[in-house]
């Protein structure tokens, strides 16, 4: 069991999770770096039923390159990007590790979409690294 909090920059919105993290991952692709504004998106998908979200996040949604659908949540007011979800993965939620307090539990297993990453940005060898989502 991990437990995580966290909050946006402003505060308006926070979380507690507790539960497993059965998913510590880096994502490279475009979506995620315009998403989040940073050279990749650090990922940590729970059950969503493991997170306890206080405040309403605005949402945003957009298709994957595999078709899913993709809803992104944010603050409205401070537009810290916060949690993720693919439809693809009903039930679970993505959370954003630079906004949880416990950050020395992040710890990513896998790198993906390496073939859309930025140039400067250096894969930790020792951990996979694919070129999209690996099947
Ligand atoms: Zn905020
Ligand atoms: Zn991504």
């Amino acid at each position: 069991m991990t437990k995580l909090t966290g909050t946006c920059l402003c505060g308006d919105i926070s979380f507690e999770a507790d539960g497993e993290v059965p998913v510590m991952a880096n994502c490279h692709c475009t979506a995620c770096r315009h998403s989040t504004g940073s050279a990749y998106a650090t990922l940590m998908f729970m059950k969503q039923d493991d997170v306890k979200v206080t405040g309403t996040p605005k949402t945003f949604q957009h298709s994957s390159d595999a078709g899913t659908t993709m809803t992104k949540h944010f603050c409205e007011n401070c537009g810290t990007p916060m949690f993720t979800q693919n439809s693809a993965r009903e039930g679970m939620l993505g959370l954003r590790a630079g906004i949880i307090n416990e950050h020395e539990e992040f710890s990513p297993k896998v790198n993906v979409y390496t073939s859309s990453k930025m140039k400067a940005t250096i894969l930790e060898d020792g951990i996979p690294a694919f070129e999209k989502m690996p099947g």
